[in-house]
């Protein structure tokens, strides 16, 4: 259900009688691995979180990018393709629609013709049979590159030192990650300047919204 204009901080302050902050959760999860997760090394990172959506937070110079009139960045709904599919959005192509895990699943799950209730771990467990996994190599080649597309136009703004990848991605890592580094390996020279970043994995996974929804900006 799409909820609009809904006061929750307000309802909660009034329910508990504290002063009660929000803060986008993709927003949390990256300040924690900034503070003290996978990117705590590094001062130009980004993390992003490849779920149902893809959300993310920018750090340059060891502090999050945030601006003063609201305090996400829709990382997920940039474009990457004019004539993909439509997006809740309403625009066409954004990188979400295309490179989040769930749309992953769902080419897999049309693919094989499973039942759309069908659990991720179940999924992986197909994924290891190597007849299915040749099955659906396409999809996952074309998934990498799409990621791969969004992660480009990223570096090539901000020239981070490193990326961090959490969310349901880091479960399928063993299929996804070797294949997105090589992507990212082979278009350097052309589109990212041999200006590589490290691409590594969130290492707080679900706690890391929690711990970081106690830590205030770097
Ligand atoms: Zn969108």
């Amino acid at each position: 259900m799409n909820v609009k204009n809904l006061e929750i901080g307000k309802i909660l302050e009034n329910k508990f009688h504290t002063k009660i902050l929000l803060r986008n959760d993709a927003q949390c999860a990256a300040l924690a691995e900034k503070k003290i997760g996978s990117i705590k090394k590094f001062d130009d990172a980004i993390f992003l979180t490849l779920g149902t959506g893809i959300g993310g937070a920018v750090f340059m110079s060891g502090k999050m990018l945030v601006s003063k009139k609201k305090n996400d960045f829709e990382i997920g709904h940039m474009v990457i393709d004019l004539n993909g599919e439509k997006c809740s959005c309403g625009r066409c192509g954004c990188f979400e629609t295309l490179a989040s895990m769930k749309k992953l699943k769902a080419d897999i799950i049309n693919k094989l013709n499973l039942d759309s209730q069908v659990t991720g771990k179940d999924i992986r467990e197909l994924l290891e049979n190597k007849e299915i996994y040749d099955l659906v190599e396409d999809i996952i080649n074309k998934y990498i590159y799409n990621l791969s597309i969004g992660l480009e136009n990223l570096i090539n703004i901000f020239k981070p030192e490193a990326i961090s990848i959490g969310g349901s991605f880091t479960h399928y890592k063993k299929f996804l990650l070797g294949k997105l580094r090589d992507e990212l390996k082979a278009k350097d020279a052309i589109f990212i300047k041999n200006d590589l970043p490290k691409i590594v994995l969130a290492t707080l996974k679900n706690e890391a919204g929690i711990i970081g929804a106690t830590i205030e900006n770097l």
